[in-house]
């Protein structure tokens, strides 16, 4: 097939707010050293005009952010050091922190908040809109950006050098067929390509493959956070407040909790992580937010509200013990995707900006040197070093790792590694920390005995005004794909599905999904050992509802037999998380 390429000489993958950081600190970069050459202040020669590139999947720069969130404003205020006065769309300056501990009926706030989730002088954000508004900065600074361009495939030289990406191709049918509208994806190319498709990015776990860049590190573990935004009838819920929960509805081996940040306009924003490393096989993590909303607490503070939006997205946990050489030869990390989020204070913006800035100095370096290859791109790591970024991942490296032994283990681990710098006080054993679908245990192990796997929410139900079912949630995340399109999600063995994956754990694909994209249908008698069918209890097989896919990632994290691939679908595909 005939191909487009286009040289450029950066490729940003990802409009995500460390990409986006990147891009516009490299432009100012190079146009700052330009005309300090030109007008004789600077000795060397000009650069010339740079092309950078953003590529986002997304219909829009922002429609796929999803996230709390309270900003803590150190990276921003290092890009744009006059951000309020630029505009900088922010929802309020927290004023007020509550922590609270949740048992069953009642809520208990700490007299102190632990102090990674103090937030006083930090701002609430949508960062949906966050990340708009640095994408108008970057147009604004002679940055070129393309939304509904997914990035599809590396590409490399025979020296395994990355020199770009595939875009992926639009117009192709559920069979596989080009379409009236086909159009084939062009060949970015470039002198370095930057990877910040935040967590668990399709291109980004494979290059971490085919190079090894994970070696000798931990496996990265991960949290799936599920979200609404409510309004709220009146103001008992203050714009500034942020309010953390503890406890309830997580069992104890369970890694949660939940979060409530009260937004303008008698909007609060609120939601519930689940560890990506559970035990029980029956955890449904949308169930569980919807659980933490029945709470008397938090069902009262919702009465009589709206529920207007909803989204879902992993979240990389993993910490500084976790995160992959961050450069090969044309190629840097930045932002989530290379794990730079401190999962003890559920904040990741701040670093993922710092990140993209310190990516945007190498690649300045890099290109006055006219070297891309690791000799200069490994610098990055150094500029991460010597970074505030440092220190501040070293003291939580072991954060999420301690609360594997439970929740008030870890809690008071988590205490301890506060006070001694991160030390783990030999609670953590290294040599077995494991990947998180590795911890879901089989339905039998568990305890649990025959096939209904709605034994944990038996007693629940979704009642349409305060708790609501997926399919009714994911209208709200306004998810739109081509259905006449093959599926993003792709299951390498589906036989599995029907036969060990229903006995050893019950498909948790229906659960751990949180926009009901996988179910097991009814696809007539199943066949007895002689191959007729005169089995007695029905044959199931996976049926995927691509169109519901909220690109949270969860199901290529948690599948325990490692067997779903999440790779981009057509441009535009995807959920418009505005406001979120
Ligand atoms: C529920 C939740 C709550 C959070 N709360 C907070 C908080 O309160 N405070 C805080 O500081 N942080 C919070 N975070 C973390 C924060 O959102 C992230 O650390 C931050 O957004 C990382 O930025 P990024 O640029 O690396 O990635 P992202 O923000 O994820 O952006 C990546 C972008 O790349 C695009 N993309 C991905 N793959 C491709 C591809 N192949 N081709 C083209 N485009 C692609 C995506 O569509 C997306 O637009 C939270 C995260 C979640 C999920």
């Amino acid at each position: 097939m005939e191909r487009e390429s286009l040289e450029m000489d950066v490729v940003f993958v990802g409009a995500g707010p460390a990409n986006l950081s990147g891009a516009l600190h490299l432009a100012r970069l190079v146009n700052e050293h330009n005309a300090a050459v030109e007008d004789g202040k600077k000795e060397g020669k000009s650069l010339g005009e740079i092309q950078i590139a953003v590529i986002e999947k997304g219909a829009s720069v922002g429609a796929h952010i999803l996230s709390g969130a309270v900003m803590d404003p150190r990276g921003l205020a290092e890009l744009i050091p006059d951000f309020r006065e630029q505009g900088a769309p922010i929802e309020a300056e927290v004023n007020d922190d509550h922590f609270l501990y949740l048992t069953k009926k009642r809520a208990i706030r700490s007299p102190i908040n632990p102090p990674p989730l103090n937030n006083h002088g930090y701002y609430i954000v949508s960062l949906n809109r966050l990340t708009a508004w640095l994408g108008e900065q970057c147009e604004a600074a002679g940055v070129n950006i393309f939304p509904e361009f997914p990035g599809a495939e590396m590409l490399f030289d025979r020296n395994e050098q990355v020199i770009g990406v595939r875009t992926g191709d639009k117009g192709i049918d559920k069979e596989g067929k080009q379409k009236a509208n086909f159009e084939p994806g062009v060949d970015l190319l470039a002198k370095v390509t930057v990877l910040g498709e935040g967590v668990r990015g399709s291109l980004t776990k494979k290059l971490i493959q085919r190079l090894g860049l994970d070696e000798g590190r931990e496996p990265q573990v991960y949290s799936l956070g599920v979200k609404e935004l409510w309004e709220l009838p009146d103001d008992r819920y203050p714009t500034g407040r942020v309010t953390h929960t503890l406890g309830f509805p997580s069992d104890q081996w369970t890694y949660g909790g939940g979060w409530i940040y009260g937004m303008q306009n008698r909007i609060v924003n609120l939601g519930y992580v689940t560890g990506l490393d559970y035990r029980d096989p029956l955890i449904d993590p949308h169930a569980e937010f919807q659980k933490f909303k029945s709470h008397p607490f938090i069902a009262k503070l919702l009465a009589g509200g709206k529920m207007l939006r909803y989204g879902a997205k992993a979240i990389a946990a993993g910490g500084w013990n976790a995160m992959p050489q961050m450069y090969s030869d044309g190629v840097l990390l930045v932002g989530d995707s290379a794990g730079f989020l401190n999962a003890a204070r559920l904040k990741g913006i701040h670093s993922a900006i710092k990140s993209g800035m310190l990516a945007a100095e190498t690649i300045f370096e890099a290109l006055l040197k006219e070297d891309y290859s690791s000799a200069t791109l490994e610098n990055y790591e150094r500029r991460v070093k010597d970074s505030w970024i440092t220190p501040e991942l070293r003291r939580y490296r072991n954060f999420h790792a301690a609360f594997r032994h439970g929740r008030w283990l870890g809690m008071a681990n988590a205490g301890l590694q506060y006070v001694f710098g991160g030390r783990a006080w030999g609670i953590i054993d290294r040599d077995h920390q494991e990947a998180g679908h590795e911890a879901m245990q089989k339905l039998s192990a568990y305890g649990y005995r025959g096939d209904d796997v709605s034994q944990r929410y038996q007693d629940f139900r979704f009642d349409g005004q305060l708790t609501f079912n997926k399919v009714t949630d994911v209208y709200h995340a306004a998810v739109a794909h081509d259905e006449d399109q093959p599926a993003h999600l792709h299951v390498l063995d589906t036989n599995i599905c029907s036969t060990r994956c229903a006995e050893e754990y019950g498909n948790p694909c229906q659960r751990f999904c949180p926009a009901a994209v996988y179910e097991m249908v009814e696809a007539g008698p199943a066949a007895n050992a002689e191959g007729s069918n005169g089995g007695s209890r029905p044959r199931r097989q996976l049926q995927i509802n691509f169109s519901n896919c909220v690109h949270c990632k969860t199901c290529d994290i948690m599948d325990p037999y490692q067997i779903i691939n999440w790779v981009t679908p057509e441009g535009g595909g995807g959920p418009d998380y505005k406001g979120m």
